[in-house]
Parts: C-alpha cells; structure tokens; sequence
C-alpha cells in the first residue's frame, strides 16, 4: 500500500510518500480501507519527536480515521462496512476499562502514536474499535469528528461537569478542541465565550454557537470577560494552549471556577500563585483525551446533525507535508483533512 511515513524526527520535509507493506491484522484487530484521516497536534509532537516518549520508526501517524471495512474478525463487520475509528487503543480487561474509564487504562494507546495510524491506505486496529457510520455521514466528516469530539466531551462533561447556565470560555476556536468544545458547551445549555486570532475566525465561531467573542491578539482577554459578564469571570476555561494564555485563562475564571486543559501547544512551564488558587477556590483539571462511550454519546448527536464536525480543508494523502505546514502555522479552522 501507499503511505506516508517519517524515518527521522524533524520538520515536515521528513514525511515520505511511498509504498510499504499492507498491515497483517492480529488476533482481534480488524483491517480497514482508509478513506479519510484527520490531523491532530498529536501528529506533529509524533514528527518532531519528544521528551519520554519513543517514536518507532518508520512510523506511520494518524488517529482519526473513516473508511470502509476489508476485515474483521469472525466477520462481525461485513466488508465494505462504512466505519470511523475509536482512536483510543486500551485492553478492555482492567478495572478502569471495566470501570469505562478506558482512557486511565495502564496499556492505553492512540492510534498512530506508539502503532501504526492512519496516513495511509489501510490500517489494523482492535475490531471494538470500529464504529459503523450512517450513510449520509461523510467519510471526510466523520474522520474530522472522534478526537476532537471525545476530548471536549471529556473535558467539559465528564471533567469540569458543566451545568446548563454557566459561562464557558474557550479558547482558539479554530482548533479541533476549540470547534468542538463551542458546539458541546452551547448545545448543554452554557453560554459560549470563544476567541481567536482573525475577524474571520470569530465570524465563524459565532455561526458555531459562541454568544461573545474576543480577538486574542488585539483584546485584552480578562477585561473583555468581565465586561461580558459584569465582573464575575466564567464558570468553566477551556484550556489547550498551554504557556501562551495560562495567566490570562486564570483571571477569566469567577470564584469557584475550574480551569479544564488537555494540551499545550505553545508550551508547557506555567506559573501558579498559590493565593489565587484557594482564595478564589479554583479548581485544575486535566484531562486525556476520552471514554469511548463518550465518543458513543457525542456520535449520536453527530449522526442526528446536532454536531457538526468543521472541515477546514482536504489534501491528498500524498501531500500531508503541506497539511501538516498548515496546522503548524495554526492557519485553519477547524479540521485539516487527508483523503485517500
Ligand atoms: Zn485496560
């Protein structure tokens, strides 16, 4: 088959169109026909290589995945069965997989981070996995949703348990996190702030349900909130930016507020002024990425068109160096998009 792989860390130039050999499925593991693959940050930390973490090589990224059956164990999916892909890989045996809490399972994985993912033209994967698609579900829309989808859901949810009538801020709404989490928060009743760094991507986050919005780079973050909410700051900060916007996201919160985060692509040393956090009696929450009966609940809402991933643009799977130039110079909004 086709794939793109990196045999070295480094920037996107080190991603390879070639051939390798098709994926051997496993006990358990069914084989897919990879019709679409979105992009995460995950995907870049994977290229440029990290601290305690080892990339084998070559490797193949790629968690979020919409294609078609060719296999599966037992046949329990027929061929051709339009299914997107569970990203979260765990045992499905242990306490916490039993709990339904698979994303605290001691064997947890994500699909094309320790094994092999998506940028190509088939992947194995465990058959519990698989989640078949209607068919008026899009390839390239449903690869764009699982990811995004789980984390805000586990963020907003399951963490920082949102209630109907808080203020929820979020930031970079052009992110997949950020598209997600507007959609998620509004459609449980909250009230969305949202920011961005263009006109153009706040007009867009408006139109996904934010009630207020605030340009990051030519607004005063804090003092915008407040006005927005006579004084009292947000109930919930939906973090993932990490070093760039930490002090600022902690003076948006109001009293009793909770500062949920799951990731930190600008970095990740943070200060904390210990007063603030029990004076104001803050809470921190982090969160990885989701359950997958999360993802099974947020599919519902998918599939009846309540929500609706965002693409932001497609390229052949042969050109995932510029996709992933892209994503890298955090010119999208919403989903970037291989096709295969
Ligand atoms: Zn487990």
């Amino acid at each position: 088959m086709k794939a793109v792989r990196f045999h070295t860390h480094g920037g996107p130039e080190v991603l390879r169109y070639e051939e390798t050999a098709d994926p051997i499925p496993g006990p358990g593991e069914a084989l897919v026909r990879v019709r679409a693959c979105a992009l995460n940050h995950l995907d870049l930390w994977q290229r440029r290589g990290m601290e305690r973490v080892e990339i084998p090589f070559p490797h193949i990224s790629g968690a979020d995945v919409a294609g078609e059956v060719i296999s599966s164990p037992a046949g329990e999916f027929a061929p051709g069965r339009r299914v997107m892909l569970q990203p979260g890989i765990s045992c499905m045996r242990c306490a916490a997989c039993l709990d339904g809490r698979d994303n605290e399972c001691a064997n947890y994985d994500v699909l094309g981070y320790r094994s092999d993912g998506g940028y190509a033209e088939m992947v194995k994967v465990p058959v519990q996995n698989l989640i078949g698609i209607p068919d008026a579900v899009g390839f390239i829309e449903a690869a764009a949703f699982p990811l995004a989808f789980v984390t805000a859901w586990h963020m907003l949810i399951t963490r920082a348990q949102l209630r109907a009538g808080e203020d929820v801020l979020v930031l970079g709404a052009g992110s997949g996190v950020g598209q997600a989490a507007i959609q998620i928060a509004s459609r449980h009743g909250a009230r969305v702030f949202a920011t961005a760094g263009t006109d153009d991507k706040l007009a867009k986050a408006r139109q996904l349900g934010a009630a207020e919005v605030i340009n990051h780079t030519t607004q005063d973050l804090p003092a915008r909130l407040r006005e927005f909410t006579n004084g009292r700051g947000v109930d919930v900060v939906v973090e993932h930016v990490g070093t760039a916007t930490w002090d600022r996201s902690l003076k948006c919160l109001a009293r009793s507020g909770r500062l949920v985060t799951c990731g930190a692509t600008t970095g990740h040393d943070a200060k904390l002024d210990l007063r603030v956090l029990f004076v104001r009696q803050l809470s921190l929450l982090g969160s990885y990425m989701g359950r997958k009966a999360e993802l099974l609940r947020a599919a519902q809402f998918f599939f009846a068109g309540e929500l609706r991933p965002v693409v932001d643009r497609t390229y052949p799977l042969a050109d995932a160096a510029d996709a992933q130039r892209r994503l890298e110079a955090r010119e999208q909004f919403g989903k970037i998009v291989l096709t295969a």
